[in-house]
């Protein structure tokens, strides 16, 4: 029978990504999938992504939506459904901001997004998923050279919890803070500080590392364990 060092269970895209890096680094790897609910990519040509937020429909729970659902949905906004038909894919999204009191448990590892959450705006979901991905197989392929496992699995923990924090939670949560913001001075306000910003060369840089997720790598790389211990 054949063994292998690492499952990765789920082929979305950070769980993709972590086999490809085990893959280059020699670490024997096999994914699992569930095939429940097939992604919506590639679109192919012809048809249309549409996607919205009704405030008349927030019951929380992962209930699949319907094509009647979403023909209400398109009435009750737009007047029109539009003609939709033939859906070819069909999800729902909440904004729920949360992470995991660990990413460790044992041999058990979590990364992207069961690890953490995050509303959309700003792209961070999956850059921060992959940023895992990279950084749990750099510690998995060290286990097969320096045999320090609980330390390196510890490490992993413990940088990409904190940065999803620090850098991802708090980010998207500004993020979306600007967005709803409906007051008219308060919507100035924020569009100003971000023209002072844009206006401001080292400010800019400093912003562009953030929200590109730059700044949250350099971050993790200086975590240490004594962190951990008060
Ligand atoms: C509307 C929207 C827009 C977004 N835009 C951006 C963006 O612009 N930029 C960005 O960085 N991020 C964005 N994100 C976030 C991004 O989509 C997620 O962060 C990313 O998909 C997480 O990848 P993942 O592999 O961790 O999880 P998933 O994509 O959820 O993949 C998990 C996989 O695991 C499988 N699975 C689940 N349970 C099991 C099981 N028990 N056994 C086997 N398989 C299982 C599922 O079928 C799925 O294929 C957006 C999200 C939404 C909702």
């Amino acid at each position: 029978m054949t063994t292998h060092d690492v499952v990765v269970v789920g082929a979305g895209p950070v769980g993709l990504w972590l086999a490809g890096e085990l893959r280059l680094a020699g670490v024997w790897t096999v994914v699992l999938e569930r095939l429940d609910e097939p992604g919506p990519a590639p679109i192919p040509c012809g048809f249309v992504r549409v996607s919205g937020y009704d405030a008349a429909d927030q019951e929380p729970g992962r209930r699949t939506v319907t094509m009647d659902e979403l023909r209400a949905t398109a009435v009750r906004i737009a007047g029109t459904d539009f003609g939709m038909r033939d859906a070819r894919w069909l999800s729902r999204f909440g904004n729920a901001t949360r992470h995991a009191a660990t990413y460790r448990k044992g041999r058990v590892l979590l990364a992207g997004d069961a690890a953490h959450v995050n509303n959309p705006i700003g792209g961070m979901g999956l850059n921060g998923g992959i940023q895992d991905a990279v950084s749990l197989s750099d510690r998995l392929a060290g286990i097969l050279v320096n045999r320090d496992p609980d330390r390196l699995l510890d490490l992993y923990d413990l940088q990409r919890r904190t940065v999803a924090v620090e850098h991802v939670q708090e980010q998207s949560i500004a993020n979306k803070k600007r967005l709803e913001a409906s007051d008219p001075e308060t919507r100035r306000k924020n569009l100003d500080d971000l023209r002072q910003i844009a206006a401001d060369p080292a400010r800019a840089r400093q912003f562009l590392l953030r929200t590109a997720m730059i700044a949250s790598q350099r971050r993790a790389a200086t975590i240490e364990l004594a962190e951990a211990t008060p």
